[in-house]
């Protein structure tokens, strides 16, 4: 498939005098140099939206909706290619990146489809004076700021239901895998999209490009995906204007295994849970509380099962666990591991950097006690760490001891319990009896420090709709 190098700036493909490598990390080879945006293509990005939004949200939402499907139908057709894209630039295995682009345009369907169901409200006053009318009009233009860790499906999350509202936006995603966003960008050319409803920035450090678009009046939201660091700073930056803002910042997930589990179960869900994206997603298992009574045997048989885990780069037949993005990434992950170990964690399979090239660190479980530091860090990478716990409570009051609240994980063979227990967790999501629960049709988002706002479901095109109320003597 063809890839993509360039700036997409109001329906066009644009150099610049700078380009940048992408490598694969599996091997550290450059796949591809893209063209780095300066001031001057982050500016012309903004103005071409701000042109693009009155006639675009002036569209019949069917319009709109017909556009979403028919790049919902080109990214299925073209799955393959784009999978294999994203393998190559982010090192995660093929089935991963094929999982993550039919989750992609997944959100393009959905968001097609919501596109023609924002409702409003029409009501007389409880006094009589007035009809109260509620309706909705999209925010404006709207600039998208995404990681690198699942390049397709976090920038269709956000391009689908703003498009669906009406808003214009400027993307810019993470410079480690710029490939994946130009080559959507490429297929909502395709599907129709007009020439600046979608524009596409690569600069180069991030921060100041950012900062400037921030403080263009004609930017009126921010949808983040990232790091919490950097979501405070965004928040911060956001202030100045009072920018509308959505946050999908960290994660710390909490996996359950409570006494009655189904240990295979538990088993085979904490595998999904945790080498999803080889750990490196917000979602991530990242805290392992097992009730005492099955701790043992719990962890017997997950760290048989990791030590069976077959480490390779991504698109090689039969990888279950690719390459880190970046050798930083990997050591970040080394470093939380050797932490641990220096205070007392012991390893039990795993836990040492391989000889060779790439971003490659292997299939981790560690037995910690409940004060061990890694339990307080978004690991981003295939390690477990498993804590034996004495009751459900102490399970919960831990899970809970965290600035994130993002996502957790429970266990239980007794639903009523496994329910009681998630409805404890402060956290936006629960998964019972199940390593993965993300769905387009359904809001994610986090309690805490993992964010702000709700993305999919019918929550996720509110995130670019002002409310309108019109009081009115009819
Ligand atoms: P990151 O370092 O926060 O970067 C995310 C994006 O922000 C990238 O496009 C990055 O650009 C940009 N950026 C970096 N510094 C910036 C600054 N000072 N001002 C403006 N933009 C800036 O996160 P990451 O390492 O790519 O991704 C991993 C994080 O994302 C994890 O914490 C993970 O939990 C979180 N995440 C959350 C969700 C969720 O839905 N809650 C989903 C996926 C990932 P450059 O790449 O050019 O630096």
């Amino acid at each position: 498939m063809t890839v993509f190098s360039e700036v997409y700036l109001d329906g066009r493909w644009v150099d610049t005098d700078r380009r940048v490598p992408v490598h694969d990390p599996s091997d550290g080879s450059v796949i591809a140099e893209v063209a780095v945006a300066g001031e001057a293509e982050c500016d012309a990005a903004v103005d071409a939206a701000a042109r693009a939004f009155d006639g675009f949200a002036a569209l019949p939402g069917r319009q709109r909706g017909e556009m979403l499907r028919r790049a919902f139908e080109i990214m299925t057709a073209e799955a393959e290619g784009i999978a294999r894209l994203v393998s190559r630039e982010n090192g995660k295995i093929l089935a991963d990146a094929r999982a993550e682009v039919g989750y992609a345009a997944e959100f393009f369907r959905w968001f097609s489809e919501e596109a023609v169901r924002v409702g409003g409200d029409f009501r007389r006053a409880p006094n009589g004076d007035k009809t109260i009318v509620v309706t909705h009009q999209p925010v404006g233009v709207s600039l998208l700021v995404t990681p690198w860790n699942f390049p397709a499906a976090m920038l269709t999350r956000k391009i689908g239901p703003a498009l669906a509202a009406g808003c214009t936006v400027v993307v810019k995603p993470a410079l480690e895998t710029p490939l994946t966003a130009l080559a959507i960008a490429d297929i909502l050319h395709r599907a129709g999209v007009p020439g600046g409803v979608v524009n596409v920035v690569t600069p180069s450090p991030a921060g100041p490009a950012v900062a400037r678009m921030l403080r263009d009046p004609r930017v009126r939201n921010l949808s983040f995906t990232g790091s919490t660091e950097v979501g405070r700073l965004l928040l911060r930056q956001a202030a100045d204007r009072v920018v509308r803002t959505s946050m999908e910042l960290g994660g710390n997930a909490p996996f359950l295994v409570l006494d009655d589990a189904d240990l295979d179960e538990a088993v085979d869900g904490a595998l999904v849970a945790k080498l999803r994206n080889g750990g490196a997603a917000c979602t991530a298992a990242n805290r392992f509380y097992v009730s005492r009574g099955v701790a043992e045997e719990f962890t017997a048989k997950l760290t048989e099962a990791m030590a069976a885990i077959t480490m390779a780069p991504g698109l090689t037949d039969g990888a279950q666990l690719g390459a880190s993005v970046s050798l930083e990434e990997r050591d970040k992950v080394a470093a939380l591991v050797d932490a641990s170990v220096s205070g007392g964690g012991e390893v039990l399979t795993g836990g040492r950097i391989p000889d060779g090239l790439g971003a490659f660190y292997p299939a981790t479980v560690l037995r910690v006690t409940p004060g061990d530091p890694i339990l307080a860090e978004e690991i981003f990478g295939p390690v477990a760490p498993v804590v034996a716990v004495d009751s459900d409570e102490e399970a919960v009051a831990l899970a809970n001891a965290s600035e994130y609240g993002l996502i957790g994980y429970v266990y239980s063979s007794d639903l009523g319990r496994a329910f009681r227990t998630a409805e404890a967790l402060q956290s936006g999501m629960v998964a019972i009896n199940k390593g993965v629960i993300s769905d387009p049709a359904a809001p994610f988002g986090g309690y805490k420090q993992s964010g702000l706002g709700r993305e999919g479901g019918f929550a996720g095109i509110h995130e670019f709709l002002e409310t309108k109320y019109i009081g009115v003597e009819i």
